[in-house]
């Protein structure tokens, strides 16, 4: 599939790595695990926002918008990202920030959002759970409008046709890179949020006919709700692109179990995966996505689903910042559900 008639920016320098963790592998004593290190893409530091805000901020460019303006969690990396992305290109940011877990908002608090006030966000509004983060969104563009400015919003995680370009960007890269290195994986397991990675990649292996599944482990929602929303996604790429295809929701593969009790709050099984990659690799995961997807792929070895003979790539998609503001629970010093 072609993405070279979208315009985009250049936030990272080249592919990211593609290794095996030889560690890890011994460890869980399954299928061989490669890891694809997304965290390692440019911003500060880089995640899966990344390359999804290539394609996004490169149209705030082109329409001629002077202040991005994005929402997301207490925690949000996406936010942090978008805010980065502002800052080297000169424009202005501000945020909408969903309170998810009420009472978890803090203007002390450390890890991301301690990052939104040192790279300068202008702005920051904090709503409710389930409020209509996108009207939020616009009236912050419509305040702009009124003093004269221009906004360019941002959905949630960057999730749409054009943010999801950034996963088809490295689902090709990641082709050429097995290509070079003479590898091939039976599946990749990605943390499924809001969809744009999960989708991205989906689009990406299904337009051209890579032979590798894609399974998502869910970090907020059980299938039932997440699979629409990947294939929703994934069709929304696939039609931007013109690729002339039908996703079918049989084709969506999203794990569930692994993010409960409840978005962003931490379980056992994290604080175990988190402390595994460190101990055995030294790979910093972060406690709301990456550490409950490596939970995920662990959950899978176990159960069989993932054996022996096999070989799994995780996608690393960033987030240790979060790290600082989950010490307690990722140090062991709290009781956690299982
Ligand atoms: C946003 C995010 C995800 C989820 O990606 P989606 O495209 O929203 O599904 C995974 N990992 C990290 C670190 C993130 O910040």
């Amino acid at each position: 599939m072609d993405l070279s008639r979208f315009p985009r920016r250049r936030y990272s320098d080249g592919p990211t790595p593609l290794e095996f963790l030889p560690h890890l592998t011994r460890a869980l004593g399954g299928p061989e695990i490669w890891i694809k290190r997304d965290d390692l893409l440019g911003l500060s530091p880089g995640g899966n926002k990344t390359r999804k805000l290539e394609f996004l901020v490169a149209d705030a460019l082109q329409q001629g918008c002077d202040t991005l303006i994005t929402c997301g969690a207490v925690q949000s990396n996406h936010c942090r990202l978008a805010l980065s992305a502002a800052v080297k290109e000169g424009l202005r940011c501000r945020f909408v920030i969903e309170e998810r877990v009420p009472g978890s908002f803090r203007e002390d608090a450390n890890g991301n959002h301690f990052l939104f006030r040192l790279l300068g966000v202008e702005d920051l509004k904090v709503v409710p759970a389930g409020s209509d983060l996108l009207a939020a969104m616009a009236e912050v563009a419509q305040e702009l409008a009124a003093s004269g400015r221009k906004g360019y919003v941002i959905p949630t995680g960057g999730s749409n046709a054009l943010g999801g370009l950034g996963y088809v960007a490295c689902a090709q890269e990641l082709q050429q890179q097995c290509f070079q290195q003479q590898v091939a994986f039976d599946a990749i397991v990605v943390a499924s949020g809001s969809s744009g990675t999960h989708g991205g990649l989906l689009a990406a292996v299904l337009g051209d006919r890579m032979r590798i599944e894609v399974v998502g482990i869910g970090i907020s929602r059980e299938p039932q709700q997440q699979v629409p929303l990947v294939q929703g996604e994934t069709q929304a790429v696939l039609d931007l692109l013109g690729a002339g295809i039908t996703v079918q929701p049989e084709q969506i593969c999203c794990v569930g179990g692994f993010w409960q009790p409840r978005y962003s709050v931490p379980n056992a099984r994290m604080v175990e995966a988190v402390q595994l990659l460190a101990r055995t690799e030294a790979i910093l995961l972060d406690p709301v996505y990456t550490g409950k997807a490596m939970a995920g792929l662990i959950g899978l070895c176990r159960q069989g689903r993932f054996r022996r003979g096999q070989r799994v790539l995780f996608l690393h998609t960033g987030g240790a910042p979060a790290l600082f503001a989950y010490t307690d629970a990722v140090s062991g010093r709290q009781q956690l559900a299982p």
